[in-house]
């Protein structure tokens, strides 16, 4: 079995790598196919292609898309997606914009509670302002000892019913998606044990998605305990999904996975790379 890991973020947004420390990192691992998937940005491709190259490593292009979905946030990963495509660029462009107003909103919450200046603390954090998000603002409070780490601070802050938690508005998941299948790519709903969403909503989810002209589930993630992967491999099968594997990595000692170390690739589901076999390296097949 080939080390595949198509979910992995960079400092492009909220990871805290350079594309190229990144890929560096994955050859190290022994990752031989990876895909960049960084949020709602796509500016690191270029860079970490041109690495994976020199490190011979098969490079996917990907981004992870934000999307509110019936009042919840989603994570759409999209994956062998073209850069170039317009409708794709501008979508994302729409949606980072929205990121500015929204940090001066959480920071407006923390305020409130008497966490003071943590405006300015998370864009210490930032690669690229443009992707201010909530991993910005952990990292400036576990700084400032409000929690002993990253996923700690998502138990206490940032989510809902919690301080400096903020609804906001993501893309829509249709345009998500026809972003990413307009662009020649596949959509991959990014690890759905994350969502607590109930038998039926999720049904309903997956019956959307594949509507939609979505390809697979990501079934192997960093965040899914072993029945999970086990229950979402089942629902890839059931409704004739592919199903996606990847780290979900963000930086060192801040993953549950390093790049390239998952958890095994569930019997009887489909990967996701073997619909790219026509398109693909011949070493994909
Ligand atoms: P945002 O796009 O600004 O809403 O930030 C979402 C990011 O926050 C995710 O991609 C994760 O990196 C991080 N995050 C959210 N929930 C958790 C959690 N429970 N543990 C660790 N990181 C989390
Ligand atoms: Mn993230
Ligand atoms: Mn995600
Ligand atoms: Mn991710």
């Amino acid at each position: 079995m080939l080390n595949i890991d198509l979910h992995c973020h960079s400092t492009i947004s909220d990871g805290l790598l350079t594309p190229v420390q990144l890929v560096e990192r994955a050859a190290l691992r022994g990752v031989e196919t990876l895909a960049l998937t960084d949020h709602d940005d796509i500016a690191g491709l270029a860079e970490a292609r041109q690495t994976a190259a020199a490190k011979n490593i098969t490079f996917i292009n990907g981004v992870e898309i934000s999307v509110s979905w019936r009042g919840r946030t989603l994570h759409i990963v999209g994956l062998d997606i073209d850069p170039e495509y317009t409708p794709l660029i501008e979508g994302l462009t729409a949606i980072r914009a929205g990121r500015s107003q929204r940090a001066a909103n959480i920071a407006a919450e923390l305020e409130k509670i008497g966490i003071h200046g943590s405006l300015e603390g998370a864009y210490a954090h930032v690669g690229e302002r443009r992707l201010i998000g909530r991993t910005h603002f952990a990292r400036f409070l576990v700084e400032q000892g409000y929690a002993k780490d990253v996923k700690s601070v998502f138990k206490k802050y940032l989510v809902k019913g919690k301080p400096g938690y903020t609804p906001h508005e993501w893309a829509a998941l249709s345009d998500a998606v026809s972003w990413i299948c307009g662009s020649g790519g596949c959509a991959i709903i990014a690890h759905p044990g994350r969502y607590d969403l109930g038998k039926n909503v999720l049904n309903d989810l997956l019956d959307e998605f594949c509507t939609l002209g979505g390809s697979a589930i990501e079934v192997v993630t960093s965040s899914h305990t072993p029945e999970q992967v086990r229950h979402f491999a089942q629902h890839a099968q059931n409704k004739n999904l592919m199903a996606s594997c990847g780290s979900d990595f963000h930086g060192p000692g801040e993953s549950f996975h390093d790049l390239g170390q998952l958890p095994e690739f569930p019997q009887g589901c489909t990967p996701i790379w073997h619909h790219w076999k026509n398109t693909m390296a011949a070493e994909l097949v």
